[in-house]
Formats: structure tokens, C-alpha cells, sequence
């Protein structure tokens, strides 16, 4: 029987009558107004389906805010979510992802029997069977190939304890150096751009400087959208007392540009020029603090000059930006007592990113904001766990913000490991991504495991990473709660527990830990990633340099403990964390140490940064060409603690528009969808929220292409094509923008807009470029089937307000 049923006056009606909702999300994203008082107000947000009987704590691994949050459990199911109110990201709030997306755990369509390929099919077999064809076939290819064979893609929205173990496995297990997670399609810029500055990866600031500051700089930052509850704490201090001044930079007219004091909206890939022609006014106007830049940072004459060229009307003639908007933010962010910046894909993804990412760190350094309160740069991650990835060394870094060029370093890593140095595989740099599936592309990879991911949607050029997942002397074992389009190529694919059906912990985007806690079993025979991992690790009888098992740990508390020791003495360090410490209370920002045994606030705060040679994560690169500079060159000028201060010189991007792709476009998010949607996609309110892709256009540009609102539009570019509604705001004209979380409609015509973008990535964070492709846009009424125009006009108008059920698509992994 349905344990959902109505029967009036039964139990079930009685838990049904008591589901409760604090606010309609979905209509109102942001909830109510509750300007600062001092403190920022409590405010919980709750959603319950049914009464829960338990209460478990937890977290949001919806984005990299991290919202603590409670899960509502009756029987086996989860059943609703409340904000903790005593969590320091969040107090008590959640937005709409947090509020609807667990409602993915109980989907009809979880993955809960492994599958192996036989004839040609995927069909059901045991975990033993399907682990024992995965270590078989690893120990096949090292005996054949080497440890360079094998290859993982990993995720952004594992917990820390998986990836641990997965750089155990990978590193100390195997020997090889080509680990990334997907977080290099939107944080590997973050990372490598606070440590070109600061000397390692770490944000320097905390959310509660949003609290105080007197302005915010959000570049390319969606912030609205991607992260709905800190924009919440944003609009509590604009609608409050003192209000901060606000300046964006964004080509689209979101929600934060609508609040901003100054909005700028450059062309796409013009942010380094817009970016230079600020820090130029600033040094020209004496903006600038000169006892901290003569103090505590190096190379201040290479940005005077590399900027010098950068006027106004320069910057107005290659971005488009009227130089008055561009004198008044600077004075903005020149003048402020104190400044809050944050960077995200707008930066990321689009052309020059680390470059351009680097010159907002210049930005803070040379005003001597940041280490202060309300003073600091945000390099935001995109994903929940981005940063666990990052400290772990699974996102193409080495473990623990350690150097991988530094013989202690790999010395110290071994000795926690218990392993050789010369085991770990640091003779070569970790490979990124794109490099990987180049790799696996010409056959020197020939056992790919991919974790948590869809790379079958999220990656550039979609038809080419497609063909190289099937093809035949490529072993593919996919991780996944869902039978995605990556899944669907795969030759084992093993079912995975989700958020909430397994215990680790998270660490967001201001360095606070959170625990989230099992609350219910996964279904099925599926199992976390970590129970993989630990079960390969014992049937590839890995081993330490005595001969013991090389994985001491059994569960997750184990990983932890072993982590903590890894990450001691470093600035991610978790030695003096614990699960207990974590236990009911907020989460807490690392480092958590004997001398910081509640966590640090914000980093830097006495001016020394992580930079000196034999402490520094990595010697660094040129910016613009991505040439790496040497353990000799980096010794000989060594920054002893000093903020770097990098100067780029502007490139011009590698395809403009012309007469034939006359367009810029640019893909992104939208506030109800997270990545791939394989969450967001199965919460009924949030599909019907945005149920289907779209192009958005400048009105001028539509008007001018006789191209209505809801109208089909065919937009292609040089890669390939979709044909997707057009909706009309008032962005720049000569843009477009496409979500990019969206795969093809399996009725339809083609829809994801990874068919369009280019295969290029930026030189220093290898991110590939996202936000850049020319692309031409017509009306598609003529080129399109009766049937297929049909359905796209139907999913449009369920955008609207109509039902929309299940997913359309077969939705994306956990990415
Ligand atoms: S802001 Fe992010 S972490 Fe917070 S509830 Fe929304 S999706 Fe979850």
C-alpha cells in the first residue's frame, strides 16, 4: 500500500495536514526582508512533505554556500528539511534548491543494482561481480600500461572522506598523476588564483564580512541565482541600515545589477582590460595604500605599467563599457573604507580567467583590504565540496595545499601515508580534465572510473567526449545514483548513495566544515563512494612500505581522523576537528588548531600570506601564456610572505564574431537548477520552475532579427547547434546567453549548449572556456519539424506556470 495515501481521518492525513512550509520558494527565492541589527537575524526556512519523526544534521550540497541544515526523517524516508538556526552560514535560511532538491533521494529512477555491459547492454549484476570485473580489469591495464593508464574524473559534491581516499587510491594506490574533478569546469580558477597571490589555495575572508563591509564588487558573479541564500544576507544589508555600495560586472541584467549602485557590462571576454582600466584609476587617483604594498607585497611597479595603457577610452573601445560607468565604480571601489569582491564563472569560465581573477586579488592588495573585517576577496567556488576536492588533491593539486615540486612536501605526504616518496606520482604535473579525455582519446588511457559526474553533458564539444567514452579500448566505471548519459557509455556502472543515505563532511566556500549525517539507508544495493573505493583498495591488495594494508580505514570517521593528521601544519588544517566537535552545533572554518581550536575567522590578518618558497603550494605561472616558473626562478626572488602582485597583458580572443556567427555567447545557470539537474530536475516545483532551455536576447537584436518572445530560435555555432525559445531582456545586444544545464531532448531537436562551445581552456587553470563562443541566431520556424517545434513550444510554456512532471532529459550525475 501507498504509505502516502489519504484516508481521511488516518495517520497519513493527519502527517500529510502537518507538512509545513515557512515560505513559497519558489515565488519568492529570497524569502522576507530581515535587515542587520548588529547581527544577522535568524530566520528559519523549513519544508516538510510529512511529520518527520528524527531530525538529523546535515548541510545543503546544493552550492558552495553550504546552509547547515536539519533532515526530516519518517521510516526510511526523507521528508523535509529546516535551516539550523545556529549555523553561521545560513541562520535558519534555505533557498529553493536546499528547500526541494532532497526530494531526488526518493526518485523511481535511483540506480540500486550495479550494471556491467554484456553484448552490448547494460544489465544487473552483484556488487562482487561488478567490483571483481573493475579490479581485474585495473590490474590488466597496470601490467600492460603502467599506472598511466588509469584515470579519474571525480566531483565537486563527494564528501572530503571519499576524496581522501580516492587520493590514497589514486596517488599511493596506483601512481598516477591523472586525478580531476569536474570542479575544474568551475573552481580550478579560484584555487590557482588566490595561490598565484597569496601562495596557497584558501579563501582569505568569511562570509560575515558581507556583515560590515561598506561595498561589494561581485565580477561575473551571479550571485542571485547560483547562491540565493548569501545574496539573502546581501539584500539584508542593502534593505538595512548602512547599506553597502554595490558594483557588478556582468554582460546580463541580473538580479544584482538591478541593485547595483554602478553596473558594468563588458563584452564577453573582456574582463581583463575593464579589470586593468579599474586598477589603473585606482593607482592614478593614489587609491592605494602604499605602506601595505611597500610592506607586504612584491612587483607593484609591473602593475603600474602593465596597466598604464588601460584608459578609459582604451577600455571603453574593446569592452564596450562608457567610461563615466567605469570612473564611477572605480570610485566605488577605490574609496570604500572597506570592499568584499567575489569572482565566480563569469570570470572562470570566460577568456583570460586566472588572469582576470588575479587582477581583482591586485585590487584588495594594493588597497591593503583584506585580513580585516569586511575587507576581503572571495575566489568563490561553484560546487558544495569544490573546496574538499581542492584540499585533497583530487582537483589536479597535491594533497593539502602541499607542493608537488617540493621534496618535503612529497616527503611529508608519504610519511603520513606510510609509502615511498618516489611512489606518489610527482615527477610530472597532475593532468587536468581536458587532458585526460585527450588522453583516453588517443589510447595511452585505457581505464577511466568516473565519480559523480556527467561529463556525457557538462564538458565542451559533447559529441567528441561522447565518442571517446565508447570507445572499445577505453574501460569506463561510472559512480552515479542515476543511469546518466555518461552512465549509459559506461562498461560497469555502480549505484551510489546520495547526500543523506551517507555520513562525511563539507567544507564551503568560507572554509566552514560542516557534518552531514546519515539520516536514511540509500535503496537498494547502492553504497557511497567511499564503500567503492574502500572495497577496490582491498581487491587491488594495495600496500604500505610495510607491507600493511595501504587504506587503514574502514569508514568514514577513519578517513577523517587520517586526514586530519595529512592536512596538519598546512593552512587547511583540520587537526584539531573532530566528528564530536562537529556534533550540534554550527559548522566551523578551518584552520581548527590548538592555537585556533574554534576556527579562524578569516586568514592574512597580519599581513604575511602563504608565499614563501618552501611553503608556497605552487612557484606559480606567467598569466598570460601559462608558462610555469621554476623552483629556481620562484627561490631567487622568493616572496617571503608577501602577496604577489600580477600584472596580465590583454590577448585577443581566439574566434570574434563575423559576418557568419555574428554573436557572443555565453551559457550559465538559472536560480532553480544546479549543474546537470540530476537533483533539481526530480523536485517536481523546481522542474516546473524552469523546465526547459532557452536563448536569452537583447530586445534590440530580437527586433532587429524579426524574433519574438517564446519564438524558436535556431543558434549555432561552428561546432554545432540547438534549437531553443528565445526570451528577451534587456542584456547588451550582440549577446547570448544559453543555461547550460540542460542535455539534449531525446524527441526533440538538439538542446544542450555544450554542442555549441569551444574546446579551449584558460593556460594557468586549464577551465575551459565556457563563456566565449560566436555563434549566429535565426529564427527556426523553417529549419524545424512540425513535431519537434511543437514540443519545444510546449516545454516553454510549462516555464510559464504549467505542470511539467519528471525530467525530460535523462538529467546529469551529481554534476
Ligand atoms: S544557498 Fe546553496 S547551500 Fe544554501 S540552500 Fe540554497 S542551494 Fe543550498
Amino acid at each position: 500500500m501507498d504509505p502516502y495515501a489519504r484516508v481521511p481521518g488516518s495517520p497519513a492525513e493527519q502527517h500529510a495536514a502537518a507538512a509545513s512550509t515557512t515560505r513559497d520558494s519558489i515565488a519568492d527565492v529570497w524569502g522576507p526582508r530581515t535587515p542587520f541589527r548588529g547581527e544577522w537575524p535568524v530566520r528559519v526556512d523549513q519544508r516538510t512533505t510529512w511529520t518527520p519523526e528524527r531530525w538529523v544534521q546535515s548541510v545543503c550540497v546544493l552550492c558552495s554556500t553550504g546552509c547547515g541544515l536539519d533532515i526530516g526523517v519518517a521510516g526510511n524516508e526523507i521528508v523535509g528539511v529546516r535551516g539550523r538556526a545556529v549555523d553561521r552560514v545560513n541562520h535558519g535560511r534555505l533557498g529553493p534548491k536546499g528547500l526541494h532538491g532532497w526530494e531526488a533521494n526518493a526518485s523511481a529512477d535511483r540506480l540500486i543494482q550495479p550494471l556491467v555491459r554484456r553484448d552490448g547492454r547494460l544489465q544487473p549484476t552483484s556488487w562482487d561481480a561488478a567490483m571483481s570485473l573493475i579490479a581485474d580489469r585495473s590490474k590488466r591495464a597496470i601490467a600492460e600500461f603502467g599506472p598511466g593508464s588509469h584515470a579519474f574524473y571525480n566531483s565537486g559534491q563527494l564528501m572530503l572522506e571519499e576524496y581522501y581516499t580516492l587520493a590514497i587510491v589514486a596517488e599511493a594506490g596506483i601512481g598516477t598523476a591523472h586525478v580531476d574533478g569536474n570542479t575544474r569546469l568551475c573552481t580550478s580558477t579560484a584555487s590557482i588564483a588566490l595561490i598565484e597571490s597569496f601562495g596557497t589555495d584558501g579563501q582569505p575572508g568569511s562570509f560575515t564580512d558581507f556583515d560590515v563591509t561598506d561595498a561589494i564588487f561581485l565580477v561575473g558573479h551571479n550571485i542571485a541565482s547560483t547562491q540565493t541564500v548569501l545574496w539573502a544576507r546581501v539584500l539584508d544589508r542593502l534593505d538595512g541600515p548602512n547599506p553597502p555600495k554595490l558594483v557588478v560586472v556582468d554582460p546580463r541584467p541580473t538580479q544584482a545589477a538591478r541593485r547595483a549602485d554602478v553596473h558594468l557590462a563588458p563584452r564577453p571576454g573582456t574582463n581583463l582590460p575593464l579589470l586593468n582600466g579599474l586598477l589603473r584609476i585606482l593607482i592614478r587617483q593614489g587609491w592605494i595604500d602604499e605602506d601595505f604594498i611597500r610592506d607586504h607585497t612584491v612587483d607593484f611597479e609591473a602593475l603600474v605599467s602593465q596597466t598604464d595603457p588601460w584608459t578609459p577610452e582604451a577600455v571603453e573601445r574593446v569592452t564596450g563599457v562608457p567610461s563615466a560607468n567605469l570612473e564611477a565604480a572605480a570610485e566605488i571601489l577605490g574609496t570604500s573604507p572597506t570592499l568584499v569582491s567575489t569572482c565566480l564563472q563569469g570570470v572562470y569560465q570566460s577568456l583570460q580567467a586566472t588572469a582576470s581573477a588575479v587582477q581583482v586579488n591586485n585590487l584588495h592588495i594594493i588597497r591593503g583590504l583584506i585580513g580585516k573585517p569586511g575587507a576581503t576577496v572571495f575566489q568563490m567556488n561553484g560546487q558544495p565540496t569544490a573546496q574538499n576536492t581542492r584540499e585533497c588533491g583530487v582537483n589536479g593539486e597535491f594533497i593539502a595545499f602541499r607542493n608537488w615540486q617540493n621534496p618535503t612536501h612529497v616527503a611529508d605526504t608519504a610519511k603520513v601515508w606510510n609509502v615511498e616518496p618516489k611512489t606518489l606520482p610527482t615527477w610530472t604535473p597532475p593532468t587536468h580534465a581536458m587532458q585526460i579525455f585527450q588522453f583516453a582519446e588517443s589510447g595511452s588511457v585505457r581505464f577511466l572510473w568516473i565519480i559523480g559526474t556527467n561529463p556525457a553533458v557538462s564538458l565542451p564539444e559533447l559529441r567528441r567526449i561522447r565518442e571517446i567514452l565508447a570507445k572499445e579500448d577505453l574501460f569506463v566505471v561510472v559512480s552515479d545514483a542515476f543511469l546518466t548519459e555518461t552512465a549509459q557509455l559506461a562498461d560497469v556502472v555502480l549505484p551510489a548513495a546520495l547526500w543523506g543515505e551517507k555520513t562525511g563532511t563539507a567544507t564551503n566556500a568560507d572554509r566552514t566544515v560542516h557534518l552531514a549525517e546519515k539520516a536514511i539507508d540509500p535503496p537498494g544495493e547502492a553504497k557511497s563512494d567511499l564503500e567503492a573505493l574502500l572495497d577496490y583498495a582491498r581487491r587491488m591488495d594495495f600496500r604500505d612500505r610495510d607491507g600493511a594494508p595501504l587504506v587503514k580505514w574502514s569508514d568514514a570517521e577513519g578517513a577523517f581522523d587520517s586526514w586530519r593528521e595529512c592536512s596538519r601544519g598546512r593552512p587547511c588544517d583540520y587537526s584539531g576537528l573532530s566528528y564530536a566537535k562537529l556534533r550540534g552545533g554550527s559548522g566551523i572554518p578551518w584552520p581548527v588548531t590548538d592555537a585556533y581550536p574554534d576556527g579562524k575567522e578569516r586568514q592574512y590578518e597580519n599581513g604575511v600570506f602563504n608565499t614563501a618558497a618552501d611553503y608556497c603550494e605552487t612557484y606559480g605561472h606567467d598569466l598570460a601564456t601559462g608558462a610555469a616558473i621554476t623552483p629556481t626562478e620562484y627561490a631567487a626572488r622568493d616572496p617571503k610572505g608577501r602577496a604577489i602582485i600580477k600584472p596580465a597583458e590583454y590577448l585577443p580572443p581566439p574566434e570574434e564574431p563575423d559576418d557568419a556567427f555574428p554573436f557572443l555567447l555565453m551559457t550559465g545557470r538559472v536560480t532553480y537548477h544546479w549543474h546537470t539537474r540530476t537533483k533539481t530536475g526530480r523536485s517536481a516545483a523546481l522542474d516546473a520552475a524552469a523546465p526547459a532551455p532557452f536563448v536569452e536576447l537583447s530586445q534590440i537584436d530580437a527586433a532587429r532579427l524579426g524574433i519574438s518572445e517564446g519564438e524558436l530560435v535556431e543558434v549555432r555555432s561552428r561546432r554545432g547547434h540547438i534549437v531553443v525559445p528565445a526570451q528577451l531582456t534587456g542584456m547588451e545586444p550582440g549577446v547570448a546567453f544559453v543555461p547550460f544545464h540542460y542535455g539534449d531532448d531525446a524527441d526533440g531537436p538538439p538542446t544542450a549548449a555544450n554542442r555549441l562551445t569551444l574546446t579551449g581552456w584558460d593556460p594557468v587553470s586549464k577551465q575551459p572556456h565556457f563563456k566565449y563562443a560566436a555563434v549566429s541566431i535565426q529564427r527556426a520556424a523553417a529549419g524545424a519539424s512540425a513535431a519537434a517545434t511543437d514540443r519545444l513550444t510546449a516545454l516553454a510554456g510549462s516555464a510559464t506556470g504549467q505542470s511539467a512532471g519528471a525530467p525530460r532529459t535523462a538529467a546529469g550525475a551529481r554534476r
